[in-house]
């Protein structure tokens, strides 16, 4: 549709970043663009009402700066899930593997409540480990996910079979 071909428009492909090889995604041109940007936002927005989402978690670093906005017009609150060791509160922590090695993100538990149900937002989904660790921690943090909306899926990589599966029925859409 309209909205799905503004945004891909302001996409731009970088070859051999942040290696050789790899195709990175990169959004900024869609941030310089108030018009896609503010269309991204509206979106957002409407799949966090649509849901009935309380919170906005955003993912870093991308992830806080397409969720924060979204929230704010939504009407809800933000919450960062940040890489370990940035937040300054008590943590809930949640390890995942890396292709190479493995990795740790973490959140603040205490800004979500037992009745929040979470509207997780991304800018790229590719193998979807990260998406998967951030509803599992979500989980065990006692809110309830509503769903995960990314600006882009890497369909190649099949990361939307493993994040389905973590979300147990609610919804993983890719704008
Ligand atoms: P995954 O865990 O799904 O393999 O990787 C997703 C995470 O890596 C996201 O937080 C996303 O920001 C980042 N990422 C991976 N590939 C790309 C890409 O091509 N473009 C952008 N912008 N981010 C990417």
């Amino acid at each position: 549709d309209g909205l799905s071909e503004l945004l891909l428009s302001r996409i731009r492909d970088v070859p051999d970043h942040p290696e050789p090889g790899v195709m990175f995604k990169d959004i900024t041109p869609l941030l310089a663009d108030p018009v896609a940007f503010a269309a991204l936002t509206d979106a957002l927005a409407a799949r966090c009402a649509e849901l009935g989402a309380t919170k906005v978690v955003g993912l870093e670093a991308r992830g806080f700066i397409l969720g924060a906005p979204a929230a704010v017009r939504a009407g809800v609150g933000f919450v960062p899930v940040r890489k370990a060791g940035k937040l300054p509160g008590a943590t809930l922590g949640q390890a995942y593997d890396l292709e190479y090695g493995s990795a740790e993100i973490e959140i603040h538990a205490e800004d979500l409540r037992p009745e929040d149900r979470v509207l997780v937002v991304d800018d790229v989904l590719a193998t979807g480990g990260t998406a998967e660790a951030s509803v599992h921690l979500l989980r065990r943090s006692g809110a309830a996910v509503a769903g995960v909306s990314v600006l882009m899926e890497l369909g190649f990589l099949a990361g939307r079979t493993r994040v389905e599966a973590a979300l147990e029925g609610a919804p993983l859409d890719a704008l």
